[in-house]
Parts: C-alpha cells; structure tokens; sequence
C-alpha cells in the first residue's frame, strides 16, 4: 500500500512516501520538506530515493498550495516517483494533540475534525496547522482515505496519579486540564523496538525511553503501556529543552509576570521559546553549539550541560521506581541518536541500577545498537525514532480494515 505521511507544522509540511509491504517491511520512495509558508522565500526540497533531490523556490502562500507543490513532486516526470496521483492509496497525518478523545490512530471523518478542533486550545500552534493539511488533502485526492496519529495516544494509558494535576477538581472537569504528554509516537516506536532488539518480550518488560531533541520528554513504559512521562497539559513540562523552560515552581509565573508586567502570551512565549538551552547559556538553543561553548571554557553552556544530564537522571530514577525496576533504557531523537558523551554522563550516575556500558560501542554507536555490557543490569541502546513508520502502519492497517 503506498501511504503518503504528512507532519503539517505552521509553516512547514514534512512528508514521506512509503511503500508499504508489511509492519517492517517497506520502501522509502521519496520524502522532503515545505519551509516558510507565507514568506516571500517559501520553498521546497524534495529528496526522491534513487534519484538528485531537487528544490524548487516558489510562492506557497497556504497550506492550500503547500500540499499541492508536494503532489506535484511525487508525478513529476523527472524527479518524480508515481504516475499519478491515483497511485496515493491512503494519507497519514501527525497530529500533536488528541487529548483524551484519542487513545490510538483513526480515520478522518467530521465528528475527528470537530474533536481535533477542540485540541486546537491546547496545541495553537500545531492543530490548526494538521487540520489546514487534512483540508488540502480533501480538496486535491477527496476520495483518498485518511487516518491521524496523535503524539498524545500512547500516553493515555497513564492512570489518574499519573496525569492528574492536584489542582481543584473541577478545572479538570470543566477545562481539561491534566497531563496529556507528547511525543507518544516516538515512545511507543523505539520501546517496542527496543525490547525486539535486546530479545525482551515487550508485554512483560520495564522499559525507560529518553526521547532528547529540541523537545524532550522521558516516559516508562511498563508491558508496552505508558504509566508516565515527563511532559504534561503542553510539551512544556519536564526537563529542560532547547528553548522550553521545563518544570519550574508554578509561583515563578505570577511573580515575573507581575515584576515585568507581563501579559499571559508573553509569559508563555518567554517559557516555550525563549527559555531551556536558550535562556540560560544565553547564546544558543542547539546542543551541539552548547558543547562547543562549554568544550571553550563557558561556565553557563556548563551548566546547561550538567543540568540536562540531572534532569535525565532524575526522571530516570522517578521511573524506575515507579515501575519498582527496570529492563532496557533507549535513547533517542537529535541528542540522543548523536551525543555518545551525554548518554555516556547519564549512564554513569546509573551505576546503582546496575548499568554498565561499552564505552567504545557508545562512542562509534549509529542505528539500533545495544551499547550496555553484556553483563549489565539494564539494558542500555539507542533506536534512531521513526514516528513516520509507525504513521504509515497505522493508516495501513486501518484502511485496510476499512477495505474488509
Ligand atoms: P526536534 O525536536 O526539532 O525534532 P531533533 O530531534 O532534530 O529536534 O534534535 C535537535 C537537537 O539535536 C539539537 O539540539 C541538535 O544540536 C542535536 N543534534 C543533532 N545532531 C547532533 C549531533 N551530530 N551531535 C550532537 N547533537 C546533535
């Protein structure tokens, strides 16, 4: 089944075209990029297997036009990969915030919208951007089948001690307001193929996954279900992340916002966006960079650093207690796929839970690779995320059950 992969941002559009032949079997046929919708510079890169990638600056001023650019690469003659649009079976939509309306992936149809919708409030950025794609991908291929994957579903496994807040009850009645955490996706791929790797079986298994990028988030996964995870309402909660603040004492808002007279929007682009790696190295917001800095003598790009190792380990030991132990710990996402000496500082305040890991495996580790000793307690690897796999199986087996 040939499944197109959306990931609709608010000025970007992600995409991969697979071919899909079984859960783990199948080809990547194309996957590419939309940059800067609505800006004057708005382009394309389109990176077709087999073949030159190709660019194509141009006047994409909507989503609208953004996912017509992107149809239009996959059959074109030369740096194309299908004949016609007709070859497109079905669509697969990332989408961020499901709350509690979504515990797995489903087929889009009106009474979906409405609920995606309503997420709107607690993902502003991010819904309206996944809706304007669904909507363009109705008008272009409408009788395409299409399926949404939320980042919150794996999450909602998570018991009431979990994702309650202990505020009064009725802002969670009234509101909403609980944890939903993100970045389910990625959780539930590289658990489940972290117990394959390292022959557990994922239905009797404690695992921790560190899923470290821009954003990061920790979850235990306990027999393939989510009992935790570190973010909550918004990707907000948690560790320190690129330019996210993560946990803080709630009092610090009301207190900044009246010393600096601050509105609610500013206060809240101040903890998302100005925040994290960003805010207190003051210089940068990408790690790389950060230990540039520090590898120079730069005390704050220091404590970034440690601060990022200590809120890992912390989450960590949270999770291993709560589960009363753990199997297999797995790294993942931007740091955790290319920083061995991060992951090498974690592990080594792990040594209570009985971690050892190869320190030359940890260095030269790329793909799925087990990097603790073989007589280690924990298991220890890294499994590269791929959020767009676990998309496009969904949308396989859905609208195959649709077909039946
Ligand atoms: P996002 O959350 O936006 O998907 P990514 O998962 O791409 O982010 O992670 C981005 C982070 O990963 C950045 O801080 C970047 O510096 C870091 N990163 C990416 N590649 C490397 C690398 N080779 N070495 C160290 N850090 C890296």
């Amino acid at each position: 089944m040939i499944v197109l992969v959306i990931n609709c941002g608010s000025s970007s559009i992600k995409y991969q075209l697979l071919d899909m032949k079984g859960d783990d079997v199948y080809d990547l046929l194309a996957k590419g990029l939309v940059e800067k919708i609505g800006l004057p510079d708005s382009n394309l890169v389109h990176k077709p297997s087999g073949k030159e990638p190709y660019k194509l600056v141009c006047p994409i001023p909507d989503h609208k036009v953004g996912i017509k650019v992107v149809l239009d690469a996959l059959v074109d003659p030369s740096h194309g990969v299908l004949k016609s649009f007709d070859d497109i079976e079905a669509v697969g939509h990332r989408i961020v915030q499901g709350a509690d309306f979504f515990s797995g992936s489903t087929l889009v149809d009106e009474d979906v919208i409405s609920k995606i919708e309503i997420c709107c409030d607690f993902a502003p950025l991010h819904n309206p951007a996944h809706l304007l794609g669904i909507r363009a991908i109705s008008n272009v291929l409408p009788d395409v089948p299409q399926v949404v994957t939320f980042d919150t579903a794996f999450h909602q496994t998570m018991q009431p001690q979990a994702y309650m807040y202990a505020l009064p009850y009725e802002y969670y009645t009234k509101y909403r307001v609980r944890r939903y955490g993100a970045h389910g996706t990625s959780h539930q791929y590289v658990s489940a193929r972290g117990a394959k790797v390292c022959g557990l079986d994922l239905e009797n298994s404690k695992i921790i996954t560190c899923h470290m990028g821009n954003g990061s988030s920790i979850t235990a996964v306990q027999n393939g279900k989510c009992v935790d995870t570190s973010m909550g309402f918004t990707p907000l909660e948690g560790m320190i992340m690129g330019t996210r603040c993560g946990n803080i004492d709630a009092n610090v808002v009301p207190y900044l916002m009246k010393k600096e007279n601050l509105t609610p929007d500013q206060m809240t682009d101040i903890m998302n966006k100005k925040s994290g790696f960003l805010g207190l190295s003051g210089k940068t917001s990408d790690m790389r960079d950060m230990c540039d800095l520090a590898a120079g003598g730069d005390e704050r790009a220091k404590i970034v650093l440690k601060k990022v190792v200590l809120d890992t380990v912390k989450n960590i030991g949270a999770y291993a207690a709560e589960m009363n132990g753990v199997d297999l710990l797995v790294f993942t996402a931007g740091i955790g796929e290319n920083n061995p000496w991060l992951r090498k500082a974690i592990c080594d305040n792990l040594t209570y839970l009985g971690v050892k890991i190869d320190d030359e495996v940890n260095e030269n580790a790329h793909g799925d690779v087990i990097f603790s000793t073989p007589d280690s307690k924990v298991k220890v690897a890294l499994i590269p995320t791929n959020e767009e796999l676990v998309i496009a199986r969904d949308t396989m087996r859905i609208v195959s059950e649709m077909d039946n």
